[in-house]
């Protein structure tokens, strides 16, 4: 992949644009009870990016935070409430979630937070028991 290359996705109504420009850190799903209950979703799809690679090029003034904790600024679109991204500040990147950057080939290499699962997924794949040691966690793995 070229540094150059660039993905651009949208918000649900898509008064949200949000631009990466390179190639992610990170990317595979996060199974913890926050990704969980702020998407309503069993599973979050994330790839991690260098916070200066991400770009909200339509709508910023469309976007609200909200902040819980030190690690994490999630934001959303205020029009539709469609999620866009979430800041972790104390690791030093982005989440921008993969579910909004349709046209970026998703390859995710890990899960994260896996001891809180709801959904087992028998895909090969790392299972870490909480989250690498690099960002504070036990770096454990657990089984499928
Ligand atoms: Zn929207
Ligand atoms: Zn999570």
């Amino acid at each position: 992949m070229s540094d150059d290359q660039t993905h651009s996705g949208t918000c649900f109504c898509g008064a949200v644009e949000v631009t990466v420009t390179g190639s992610p850190a990170a990317m595979g799903y996060c199974h913890c009870t926050s990704c969980r209950e702020w998407s309503a979703g069993p599973v979050n799809a994330f790839s991690l990016w260098d916070p200066k690679a991400v770009k909200i090029t339509k709508g910023a003034d469309k976007v609200a935070s909200y902040q819980r904790s030190d690690t994490s600024i999630r934001k959303w679109c205020t029009v539709c409430g469609g999620h866009i991204l979430t800041e972790h500040p104390t690791w030093g990147v982005t989440d921008v979630y993969a579910a909004v950057l349709p046209d970026m080939p998703f390859t995710p290499g890990l899960h994260v937070n896996y001891q809180e699962t709801v959904l087992h997924i028998t895909d090969g794949l790392p299972k870490l028991k909480d989250m690498p040691k690099e960002m504070g966690g036990s770096g454990e793995m657990v089984a499928e």
